[in-house]
């Protein structure tokens, strides 16, 4: 099953359509895309056995966040060999770097995102898990069976903040607004042939950035979900962003960082594509 946000209401995409979720199931569902992944097992029970035949084209609707609102965020740090190397970071061995994005800078997947003045913002592409089911002390071996589905994220980074303090905590520097794009559409576990191996990169204006695979993922999505819930809970509609491969912009010689008028396109096999244009932020903006 393909999830989307269609103008803030759940979706199924059903032909070469879309179908609301709270009108097809008579308003036993909500329409706040949030509120499924509560009810993630009886949504799929009603799913399996609901007629879709009815769909609408989706047309020029915007489309926002699968996820428009998790309880919690983690982001993994340093998960692909290639990219640890290119920050210049030792590679993890036993302990994931574990680092949130605040929910604020959540948004839709095709947004125009603000440069702030004297930022060098930077690019990662990342494949995206949302738990279905409550977790703690899950281990690896039963971790698909608390993911939802899988959609796609970009990490997106001011390297100057993010690096502002003696102590550098990468929260704030990655939850700019419009900081946390993600989508187009939540695609479930089932309809992956191997949802731990799947083709992910992303490309500047037309030149491809990066390139990899999750099967090259350090710690798997079932390793962090066993390690992260043997620490804590992780709830229904909570995201982790997995890490990024190799060829961010601080890895380039010289650096290279989003610049006004940019188109950043990523992509994730089986789940889609999404695009974020890039502009200057004005004066107007900054006084606003
Ligand atoms: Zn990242």
């Amino acid at each position: 099953m393909r999830i989307l946000n269609v103008e803030g209401r759940l979706s199924i995409e059903s032909g070469d359509g879309v179908v609301d979720v709270n009108a097809a199931s008579g308003g036993k569902f909500s329409a706040a895309p949030q509120e499924i992944y509560e009810r993630w097992d009886e949504f799929l029970e009603w799913a399996a056995h609901a007629d879709l035949a009815d769909h609408s084209p989706l047309g020029d609707r915007a489309i926002g966040s699968p996820v428009p609102q998790p309880r919690q965020i983690f982001a993994i740090g340093l998960n692909y060999r290639a990219h640890a190397d290119e920050s210049g970071f030792a590679r993890p061995s036993a302990h994931p770097p574990i680092f949130t994005k605040f929910v604020s800078s959540i948004t839709g997947p095709n947004e125009t995102v603000a440069i702030p003045a004297g930022a060098n913002v930077d690019w990662e592409v990342e494949l995206v898990a949302v738990i279905g089911r409550q977790a703690k002390n899950v281990v690896a071996a039963d971790a698909w069976s608390h993911i939802a589905g899988l959609t796609i994220g970009q990490d997106i980074s001011d390297r100057v903040l993010q690096m502002a303090s003696p102590a550098p905590q990468f929260s704030l520097g990655k939850s700019l607004p419009g900081f946390t794009p993600i989508g187009p559409r939540l695609v479930t576990v089932d309809e992956f042939a191997d949802p731990d191996d799947l083709g992910l990169g992303c490309a500047i204006n037309g030149d491809q950035m990066q390139e990899g695979r999750t099967s090259q993922l350090i710690f798997s999505v079932p390793q962090l979900v066993e390690y992260i819930s043997a620490r804590l809970i992780l709830y229904p509609g909570d995201v982790i962003f997995t890490g990024t491969p190799s060829g961010v912009g601080l890895g380039q010689t010289p650096p290279r960082y989003l610049r006004d008028g940019d188109e950043l396109v990523s992509w994730i096999d089986g789940i889609g594509s999404m695009t974020q244009a890039f502009q200057t932020q004005s004066e107007t903006a900054l006084i606003a």
